[in-house]
């Protein structure tokens, strides 16, 4: 098919027919690298960047199963999955429950007097 193309290329351009995709072509070029090592000079499919015959025409796995293998590809630890950071949110709300009240109780006992202002201090001193 390559073959056909190149061949139709040259034929136009011995007839004076200029090629749509010449040296002067303003638009996107594939940048897969050929087997000899330059860069495939084919215009780009966009936004995928590479021409037809270097995946461009792919739109990637649409099925559940292929979503699947792709996502279980890039995972690395699994820290930032959808779940765990739901999990790693209620931990951080419980912990601001807990120091809400605990602020609460240290202000209750503050103002009733079982308590200096100052205790931290204090108790700082006590350990040293
Ligand atoms: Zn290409």
């Amino acid at each position: 098919m390559l073959g056909d193309f190149k061949k139709t290329t040259k034929r136009n351009l011995l007839k004076g027919i200029p090629w749509r995709f010449g040296p002067n072509w303003p638009g996107k070029r594939c940048e897969a690298k050929t087997i000899k090592g330059t860069p495939c000079q084919r215009p780009a499919k966009l936004p995928v960047g590479r021409c037809r015959l270097h995946g461009g025409a792919s739109t990637g796995p649409r099925t559940k199963d292929g979503l699947k293998r792709l996502a279980d590809s890039k995972t690395i630890h699994g820290r930032f999955t959808k779940s765990e950071r739901a999990q790693a949110k209620a931990r951080a709300e419980q912990g601001r429950i807990i120091r809400r009240e605990l602020k609460e109780l240290e202000t209750w006992f503050i103002d009733n007097g079982y308590l200096k202002k100052n205790w931290r201090k204090d108790w700082d001193d006590l350990l040293k």
